[in-house]
């Protein structure tokens, strides 16, 4: 059975990856408006991924037993200056992100919760992907600035992106 100290670490992470899924709507309804069509693609994939690691975490929690307690989702920006400021965002998000998994895993270690290290070791390394697609994309981005061509040509390679559901072994 999960602690309640656990059960409510990973309530919280399930109201997290709400919030990551609604930021990331939100900069895919940002892209939208201002015709970046490939941008907004990507962001709305980054959505459903989000909701996807919500889903994986509350079918873990009933799994174990334990209870979901859906709390209200924070409210999000919903205007980025430049495609640059929102994958700066992005990144210092996933960053942050980055952090609160680790402390999950830390309060697992603690409660000498082997099931949730183990069911943790996915997003740990899901975190490490975040982190680098993310930090490749602002390099490109870098890379052009200033260029509206290069950033037709970023545009159009980030529209190329495709939906795939998460394989989380079991
Ligand atoms: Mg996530």
């Amino acid at each position: 059975m999960l602690s309640t100290k656990m059960q409510d670490a990973l309530n919280v992470q399930i109201n997290a990856e709400l919030w990551s899924a609604y930021l990331y709507l939100s900069m895919s309804l940002d892209a939208s408006n201002k015709g970046y069509k490939g941008i907004a693609n990507w962001f709305a994939i980054q959505f459903k991924e989000e909701q996807d690691h919500a889903q994986i975490l509350i079918d873990y929690v009933l799994a174990r037993g334990g209870k979901v307690a859906l709390a209200p989702i924070e409210a999000v920006q919903t205007e980025w200056d430049t495609p640059l400021a929102m994958f700066s965002d992005t990144l210092a998000h996933e960053q942050k992100v980055t952090s609160l998994i680790d402390n999950l895993c830390r309060i697992a270690s603690e409660e000498k919760d082997f099931a949730t290290s183990s069911k943790l070791v996915w997003f740990v390394n899901e975190q490490v992907e975040e982190e680098e697609n993310v930090r490749d994309i602002l390099d490109q981005l870098s890379m052009v600035e200033g260029s509206k061509m290069g950033l037709y040509m970023i545009d159009k390679e980030l529209g190329a992106r495709v939906y795939t559901a998460p394989s989380v072994a079991e």
